[in-house]
């Protein structure tokens, strides 16, 4: 059972994963199908969250797909017929929103990086956008 009571917490952790694959996924259909992945995740753990167990050991998420009445472990890796295909699924997008939204310090670092962007030199190297520094590049 899964239950996500946190909303406003969840909410940034989405943002988030959509940033980042804004950020670091070049190719155009893949990107689509990661962001229509994630849209699936969110809604399958918001109305099938007691079919879904996080492990925080494994740092995985048992998913019973009602469909394939198939029990999936997914953290990077997934047993669906989407995943053996190469393609994105939801269950791993569902694992990765799900990771970050346990993890006390990426939660943190979500909420930092909320922070930061009203105040932008709060930013983490690694995210700066220059443009987005009062107009001075510093990368
Ligand atoms: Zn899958």
């Amino acid at each position: 059972m899964l239950e996500i009571r946190n909303t406003e917490r969840f909410g940034k952790v989405i943002a988030g994963a959509l940033s980042k694959i804004e950020q670091t996924t070049k190719d155009a259909s893949t990107k689509k199908r990661w962001i229509r992945a994630i849209a699936k995740a969110v809604v399958e753990i918001e109305q099938n969250g007691s079919f879904m167990t996080w492990q925080e050991e494994e740092n995985s998420l048992l998913i019973w797909s009602q469909r394939s009445n198939q029990i999936y472990s997914a953290n990077g890796i997934c047993q669906c017929r989407a995943f053996e295909e190469g393609s994105p699924c939801f269950h791993r997008a569902a694992a990765r929103l799900v990771r970050l939204y346990m993890e006390p310090d990426a939660a943190a670092a979500v909420e930092r990086s909320a922070t930061a962007e009203e105040i932008p030199y709060l930013k983490p190297t690694v995210e700066i956008k220059a443009e987005r520094i009062a107009g001075i590049r510093i990368n």
